[in-house]
Order: structure tokens, then C-alpha cells, then sequence
């Protein structure tokens, strides 16, 4: 069983569309990042706001990573599209249901693998 066309090329839409949200979501995350603001040297005179926004720094970069590896994934997802090797489980080396893929396009494993790999 193989990908049609038509249901490879909305898997890259989605997945172009999923890539674009995933960076502005970063920008702007990059921009609420205190340790980011230029104004941050002249407001931080107290030692609570300090304290605040150390943790807000370290939730924004928590934030961040995790885009950062969803945008990732996205980009593998692409680049397994170009080589013509997307679909296909890493796993067991079957194709990955196209519901699923529909679903998660950048799923890695098929369903029986994921599973399997979960435990
Ligand atoms: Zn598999």
C-alpha cells in the first residue's frame, strides 16, 4: 500500500501550514521572554520581579523547546516527503496508515509500532 498523490500533497499542506504556526508561535514567544525585553535593565530594581521573571524565563524556554522539536519534526516530515520515503514506519519499514498520518503527519511509527514502542 502506498500514499496517493492527493493524500501525500494535503499531508504536505497540512504540514507547510503546521510549520508557518509553529515559527510565529516561537517568534512570538521570543519576544515575551523578559530576559529578551531591552527594557528589562531599567525595571528590575526588585528583587520579586527578578523572581518572576526567572521563572517566566524558565516556563518561555520550557515553551520553546517544545516548539522547537515540533518544528523539527515538521521540517523531518518534509524532508521525508522530498526524499519519497514518507509514511513509512522506522520501525518495521511498513506504511503508516493514512488515517493516522492524516491525523499526526509526522508520525515516525505505524500504529502497531507505536504502541509496541510505548510500553
Ligand atoms: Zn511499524
Amino acid at each position: 500500500m502506498k500514499l496517493s498523490a492527493q493524500a501525500l500533497d494535503k499531508i504536505k499542506r497540512q504540514l507547510n501550514e503546521e510549520e508557518k504556526r509553529v515559527s510565529l508561535n516561537l517568534e512570538s514567544l521570543k519576544k515575551q521572554d523578559p530576559f529578551s525585553d531591552p527594557d528589562r535593565l531599567i525595571d528590575n530594581a526588585a528583587s520579586d520581579a527578578e523572581a518572576n521573571e526567572e521563572t517566566s524565563h524558565d516556563r518561555v524556554e520550557a515553551i520553546e523547546k517544545q516548539l522547537q522539536f515540533q518544528l523539527e519534526d515538521i521540517q523531518k516530515a518534509l524532508g521525508r516527503i522530498k526524499d519519497g520515503k514518507y509514511g513509512i514506519c522506522q520501525n518495521c519499514g511498513n506504511m503508516i496508515e493514512e488515517d493516522r498520518l492524516a491525523a499526526k503527519p509526522t508520525a515516525l511509527y505505524c500504529m502497531d509500532c507505536e504502541k509496541r514502542l510505548e510500553r
